[in-house]
């Protein structure tokens, strides 16, 4: 049987994960769980999230079929008694999908739901008629908007992850939860050392802070994402904490850039992810608050890029770009703008469009369409000249550092990982690599 759950969580506290790490202790007399329980990143972008718009799913193998009763008393009173209920923007839902009958045609829309649940913004309707035509058994509370990720957690779980990383979620005793965590700091730079490459995201050297622990009140100590089992669990055994009440290790689709769509820059819809080819149409411009912003075109539309405060030193990278540079951008469309993950530059421009020069500055435009005049000696020109620009950037592929990676961004150290001979290579803000994806062509 498949349990999924969602939106028991709020921005004050709790989390799905641990409601499923308690869980997953109390069902454990009534059966085993299949490989791993499955943590889902929804589509990051939908209005109604909680926090992480995290989903889970406990596949389980049951000693016996007698208990499919007593299993879903157990879950849906574990979910009465900790989801926060008070919070208006806590809707959970749970989801019951029984061993046998699930083929073709179900598989397929489950499959489709699952990645549409990533992608796409999801009604709660399109939830419950399928729930209701393939007979699976469900608790919806309040709105019930949690099925939609309670499903998507369970479609994953029978269809399995296209591409998946692993998180270890410590969490925290009770007594102490909304007080300062205790971690020493010094344990936690030699467990990332240890463990780095086949972990990442614990610390930013960059911006030399630790990133694994959250500041909120909810029951999380730290999160240890990587590449497998043994490499989180092996960086976890060198992390000297306060007491740890219990762990679990979860398959995810966390680093997988899953919500990335690979669009035209026409296509581009508010609350989605992208994949966007094009050249600079505009050249970067920091505004009021310190953040970064140029624009994209693909020849058809344009569209407005952002590389917002808090992605820190990758704004320097992005200020470097001038019109005319052939672009990859990665991320998330809201409010007609793209909040950039990574970016590919495939090409510089070492041309650059300017007003002439004169007497050692540069000609003054007259007004539009009325041509260049030299404010010093009166000199008129028609038009801009074709100037050679030296850059100081290179081609290649950048990301924002790990204190403001997204939970479905992938991390340009999984794609380096497909190039042995640079495993070794040091966390950086930016890394320059070749086209993973055509990595992955050759490979595959
Ligand atoms: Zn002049």
């Amino acid at each position: 049987m498949i349990i999924g759950i969602d939106d028991t969580d709020s921005k004050n506290g709790m989390c799905t994960t641990y409601l499923g790490a308690v869980l997953i202790e109390k069902l454990k007399s009534y059966g085993t769980i299949i490989g791993y329980p499955l943590l889902i990143r929804l589509n990051p972008n939908v209005k109604y999230k909680t926090r992480g718009n995290a989903a889970i799913a406990l596949p389980l193998q049951l000693k016996s079929s007698k208990d499919v009763g007593q299993i879903k008393h157990i879950v849906t009173a574990t979910v009465e008694d900790m989801a926060v209920f008070s919070d208006e923007n806590t809707n959970p839902g749970v989801v019951f999908i029984g061993e046998t009958g699930v083929r073709g045609k179900m598989l397929d829309d489950l499959s489709i739901f699952s990645r549409r649940a990533v992608q796409d913004v999801l009604e709660i309707r399109e939830a419950l008629e399928l729930l209701e035509r393939y007979g699976i058994s469900y608790h919806g509370y309040k709105n019930m908007r949690g099925l939609i990720g309670a499903l998507a957690a369970a479609g994953f779980a029978l269809s399995g992850l296209p591409d998946s990383t692993f998180e270890l979620i410590a969490y925290r005793e009770k007594k102490r939860w909304g007080t300062q965590r205790q971690i020493d700091d010094d344990s936690v730079w030699e467990a990332d050392a240890a463990s780095s490459p086949d972990t990442w995201d614990t610390v930013d050297y960059e911006n030399k802070r630790i990133v694994f622990a959250p500041h909120s009140p909810d029951p999380i100590l730290f999160g240890i994402r990587g590449k497998s089992e043994r490499a989180v669990e092996h960086a976890f055994s060198l992390i000297r904490s306060e007491a740890v009440e219990r762990y679990v290790v979860y398959r995810t689709n966390q680093n997988t850039d899953m919500h990335l769509i690979q669009a035209s820059v026409s296509d581009v819809r508010d609350d989605r992810s992208y994949i966007l080819n094009g050249r600079v149409s505009r050249s970067p411009r920091t505004i009021e608050g310190g953040h970064v912003i140029f624009e994209v075109a693909d020849g058809r539309s344009a569209l407005e890029c952002a590389a917002f405060e808090p992605t820190k030193n990758f704004r320097g990278i992005i200020r470097q770009l001038h019109t005319g540079d052939e672009v990859v951008v990665y991320g998330s469309v809201k409010d007609k703008t793209l909040n950039l993950e990574k970016i590919r530059i495939t090409s510089l421009s070492q041309h650059e469009l300017l007003n002439p020069l004169c007497c050692g500055k540069r000609m003054k435009s007259v007004g539009r369409g009325q041509g260049y005049r030299c404010k010093k000696c009166g000199t008129a020109r028609e038009e801009q000249v074709i100037e050679t620009v030296q850059r100081n950037i290179s081609p290649g592929f950048y990301e924002v550092p790990p204190c403001a990676r997204r939970h479905l961004s992938k991390p340009l150290i999984r794609f380096e990982a497909t190039v042995a001979a640079s495993s070794c290579a040091r966390w950086h803000a930016s890394v320059q690599l070749i086209d993973p994806h055509e990595q992955e062509r050759t490979l595959s």
